[in-house]
């Protein structure tokens, strides 16, 4: 008799598309950071969704504030207005620093930064200068501005009037931004590009080219937002404030949720009939990234966030056949010596650890921030093991 996930796995490569290659595993259920596949296997979860189960699985703050939503007003046009749309945004306004910050809603982070390409049209201005490496989605618009071949090649020609500069390079990005540049976009860390801090002032100096060039700097925190890095946003650290910020993954702590947050006078550009989205600002999702900000700040995740990153940096940048422990927060890479990320975490998997490998020589942890410490010792223990097993075979 076949076994119950291999049968999953033929009907998934039957009735799906093959953009995403064929998955190896088949998961049923989760509980914090822990996960469990359909052969009854559990796995302790330090990727949570790519960076987007902010608060694990099943939360019970978010699993009690969908189940009200969903039993009270699942779904509104944005005709009319609803209780959770209004407050949700007003508590972005907070935490953005800016109580005249206007907010978009939509549902994903490729949508967040396509509203922050249009917003940028609405300058007057046409051209758009973002980094190599970068990862901004894969919509039409925002693979224009994402800064990878592999992903761009195959769909050329995309949108004209976009170019890439060297990430981290700060002449380059001088060169390039003029007076017709409508915004420069630019991810805190590189996530999807391998976890890649840029140096330090980086983020300040393209503040200071774009308020000598008036283009407008998106930060787009999809990936280091919602306390990710350990600050709310990721470029907080650098104690500047862009003219848009976009988020998604960890906002919705797991349901579908982006925005696009305009500060200053960029919250003035969109008109009505501008741009829009049937399903952003959608109750459910609004109501559970309320859930995850109220349990983010109560439990006080964003310190212990930084408290874990200071462990897991001061107990791995020791372990053999790590170069290593770049990133912030709990969006870190860890960097090995040798080019063995790949099966290395396939032996996490194998042994009960899920990580991603963005390149041969890293593997990505994210996982949710509320992680507790023992299960960041057990993680440790269970790389540093496998991670000894491979270098010593
Ligand atoms: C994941 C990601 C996106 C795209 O988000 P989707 O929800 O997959 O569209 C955009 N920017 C960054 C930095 C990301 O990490």
């Amino acid at each position: 008799m076949k076994k119950e996930s291999s049968n999953f796995e033929e009907r998934w490569s039957r009735a799906l598309q093959s953009n995403y290659g064929q998955p190896h595993m088949t998961l049923v259920s989760g509980k914090g950071s822990v996960v469990k596949d359909s052969e009854g296997r559990s796995y302790l979860d330090f990727l949570a969704g790519i960076a987007t189960n902010i608060l694990g699985h099943s939360h019970p703050a978010v699993v009690s504030a969908v189940r009200k939503q969903v039993a009270t007003l699942g779904h509104v046009s944005n005709f009319y207005a609803h209780p959770g749309v209004i407050e949700l945004a007003e508590k972005l306004q907070t935490l953005v620093g800016d109580p005249k910050a206007k907010v978009f809603f939509c549902n994903s982070g490729a949508e967040a930064n396509e509203a922050a390409f249009k917003l940028s049209r609405k300058t007057g201005r046409t051209s758009v200068v973002a980094t190599f490496g970068s990862f901004h989605g894969r919509t039409l618009g925002a693979l224009s501005l994402t800064g990878q071949h592999s992903k761009r090649d195959p769909f050329l020609p995309l949108v004209e009037g976009v170019s890439h500069v060297p990430f981290g390079d700060i002449a380059a990005m001088k060169r390039k931004v003029n007076a017709r540049t409508a915004m420069v976009i630019v991810e805190p860390i590189l996530g999807e590009g391998g976890v890649v801090v840029p140096p330090p002032g980086y983020l300040r100096a393209i503040r200071d080219i774009c308020d000598r060039t008036g283009a407008l700097m998106v930060c787009d925190a999809v990936q280091t937002g919602m306390g990710r890095t350990g600050q709310w946003f990721g470029y907080e650290h650098e104690g500047i404030f862009p003219d848009v910020v976009t988020v998604a993954k960890g906002l919705g702590g797991g349901l579908p949720l982006g925005a696009m947050i305009a500060l200053g006078d960029a919250s003035k550009l969109f008109q009505p009939g501008d741009h829009g989205s049937t399903f952003g600002g959608n109750p459910i999702a609004c109501a559970a990234a309320l859930a995850v900000i109220d349990v983010l700040e109560k439990d006080k995740l964003l310190i212990k966030v930084r408290a874990h990153e200071a462990l897991i940096k001061a107990e791995m940048n020791s372990f053999p056949g790590v170069k290593i422990v770049r990133g912030q927060g709990l969006l870190l890479g860890v960097v090995l010596k040798r080019k063995i990320a790949y099966i290395l975490r396939e032996a996490l998997e194998d042994d009960g650890v899920l990580v991603n490998a963005p390149d041969p020589y890293v593997i990505r942890i994210a996982p949710a921030l509320n992680i507790s410490e023992k299960e960041v010792r057990t993680f440790m223990e269970i790389f540093r093991k496998n991670l000894a097993g491979i270098i010593n075979a």
